[in-house]
């Protein structure tokens, strides 16, 4: 009989394989209490720890195949420069003298201690970077506890089983790429963790979640994992491993034959051009979504600028970012939305001030760098700067009233003409846009499009802040309803705005890149889409067979529609047509 278990796919694919169970990468370490002349030797054993994991990461980047480099490799890069940050090194340094210990135990009292500051961050991409923290300290406590670093977890052949572990490193995913793995389950981490992005870049079929795969699946049972819909299912019978089997052919079918779409503009079947463009985190995202073929940069979050180090940027670190990027854009556009901080995700100069209750309700994005002018002037300085060497524009978020724009374009006033008194370039006319994820601010977008350029709507949070869900909680996740009748009102209301205004409307939340909704989204006007690299071709691809005007024509039949299970099928209808 064929069992299912239900976790969350993050990595697209069928595999079918034998269950490859790994338990806990797990070490018993208890504190010692060194003497005064041990202390010496015991830096010097962190340090070479320190090394040997920076070693380890390098050779792996540099091995790992050249054509998949840009996502993979930033991540590795990532871990090395956190490897090398004052937290990991000098800070777990002075605590071995401090508290006259062993290194593994000052190494896990600073692990928890930075997990606890990533775990209060509201933003789901910054939060999931515990992970990362997670991944580094077992490296370098691998290296302390096996002097020689020569655990390895991994090492058998793998080929053609599907992994499940509790938890994988971005790097052990590189180990099981090479080895031929057919699919991964881990328990821990979420869509946005590096592991699934990891995964993701090297085409793995994965699974998050699906905790009772320890209790019920046994060592080489076979498996198969489904990376859209997230079932794992085991014990099954022929049909179903033939339907999965075939289901898997035709992905990889599709997949290959998306490549041909790489580098070409995204045009609709009956002629109607459609702007793909990209979001990004940091500069390493750009050239893996120019490959692809985009139209530009619709969403830098430039939140990692500021929590990368103890210091806040200064104008001219941003200055030079920015334009580094304009640089690797060659004339596309920058859409630069300025800092979405929080009390909930802050900067380290201002840890230690009380949190608020309810952070996502609190002084964040726009509210904040309204109030705090000092972070906001560098900041805005570096964007209006940066516009001299090429096209950006600037995207204000959480937009709550109409007196935050009108707030924010007098300050950009202000700081305009200081550059000019100064003799100091940009651009005079640079474009200001407003992101839409207050229902607010959907319900006024008439009135606040007439005061700004274009607006891009941020159904992230948006869906978060319209159906009362925080996008964090876990045990309300399931609540999370992108086609809630209400979301594709206040969508639809957006749109209307742009029209009437003739002005361009973007979607940049992760609505915009499910592939699964971009003929919806066409029938609603929506011209204008900016997501994660990985699923720009996958839209483009449909795009390419979807018919604009004719889809367009299908747009009243969803406003009389008033449930999500109508609205989906109705989706159901609209993808299954050739139209
Ligand atoms: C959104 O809210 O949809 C969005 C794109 O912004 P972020 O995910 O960074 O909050
Ligand atoms: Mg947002």
């Amino acid at each position: 009989m064929t069992v299912s278990i239900h976790g969350i796919g993050v990595s697209r694919g069928i595999a079918i394989g034998q269950a490859y169970i790994r338990g806990r990468n797990q070490f018993d370490i208890v504190k010692k209490s060194l003497a005064e002349d041990q202390i010496e030797q015991e830096i010097d054993r962190y340090r070479r720890a320190i090394a040997m994991a920076v070693a380890q990461l390098e050779q792996l980047r540099d091995r790992t195949d050249h054509s998949l480099e840009s996502n993979v490799r930033s991540i590795i890069n990532t871990h090395v420069l956190m490897l090398n940050d004052t937290a990991f090194v000098q800070d777990v340094l002075a605590l071995i003298q401090a508290q006259q210990c062993n290194a593994e135990w000052a190494l896990l009292q600073q692990r928890d201690a930075l997990v606890k500051i990533f775990e209060h961050m509201e933003d789901d991409y910054l939060r999931s970077r515990k992970d990362d923290i997670y991944h580094i300290s077992s490296q370098v406590l691998r290296n302390l506890v096996f002097a020689a670093g020569d655990d390895t977890p991994l090492q058998n052949s793998l080929a053609n089983t599907i992994v499940i572990a509790h938890e994988l490193s971005p790097a052990e995913i590189v180990v099981l790429h090479d080895q031929h793995v057919a699919g991964i389950i881990s328990t821990s981490g979420g869509p946005l963790s590096h592991t699934s992005i990891m995964a993701r870049s090297l085409g793995i079929p994965a699974v998050v979640g699906g905790r009772q795969c320890f209790e019920l699946i046994r060592q080489g049972e076979t498996t198969i994992l489904d990376g859209e819909s997230g079932c794992i299912l085991f014990d099954a019978d022929k049909t179903t491993i033939e339907h999965y089997d075939t289901l898997g052919r035709r992905h990889k079918e599709r997949l290959a034959g998306l490549q041909k779409l790489k580098g070409r503009p995204a045009v609709t079947r009956d002629q109607h051009r459609i702007t793909l463009q990209a979001n990004i985190e940091q500069l390493e995202d750009i050239e893996a979504a120019l490959e692809l073929g985009i139209d530009g940069v619709g969403l830098y979050r430039t939140e990692l600028l500021y929590l990368q180090s103890d210091e806040l940027p200064s104008e001219e670190l941003q200055l030079d970012n920015y334009t580094t990027a304009l640089r690797l854009l060659k004339g596309k556009p920058l859409t630069i939305r300025t800092l979405d901080l929080g009390m909930d995700k802050q900067h380290a100069t201002s840890l230690g001030q009380e949190a608020p209750a309810n952070p996502a309700l609190s002084l964040r994005g726009i509210r904040l760098c309204l109030q705090d002018l000092e972070l906001f002037t560098p900041h805005l300085r570096a964007i209006l700067r940066a516009s001299h060497y090429g096209p950006v524009k600037i995207m204000l978020p959480m937009i709550s009233t109409l007196h935050e724009i009108l707030q924010f374009k007098n300050f950009l006033a202000t700081l305009k003409s200081e550059l000019d008194a100064q003799q100091i370039r940009f651009d005079q006319n640079i474009e200001i846009g407003g992101m839409i994820e207050v229902p607010a601010a959907a319900l006024c977008a008439r009135q606040y499009i007439t005061h700004l350029d274009f607006l891009s709507v941020g159904t992230n949070d948006l869906i978060q802040y319209t159906l009362a869900i925080d996008r964090t909680d876990d045990t309300i996740n399931y609540l999370y309803d992108p086609l809630h009748p209400a979301i594709l009102r206040l969508v639809h209301e957006v749109i209307q705005a742009g029209r009437k205004h003739r002005k361009p409307v973007t979607m940049c939340g992760e609505m915009a890149g499910d592939p699964r909704l971009t003929r919806l989204l066409l029938s609603m006007g929506l011209r204008n889409f900016s997501m994660q690299a990985h699923s720009i071709l996958e839209v483009k691809d449909v795009i390419a067979n979807s018919d604009f005007d004719a889809l367009q024509a299908k747009s009243e039949a969803l406003t009389s529609l008033d449930t999500t299970a109508r609205i989906v099928d109705h989706v159901e209808m609209l993808n299954r047509q050739s139209n």
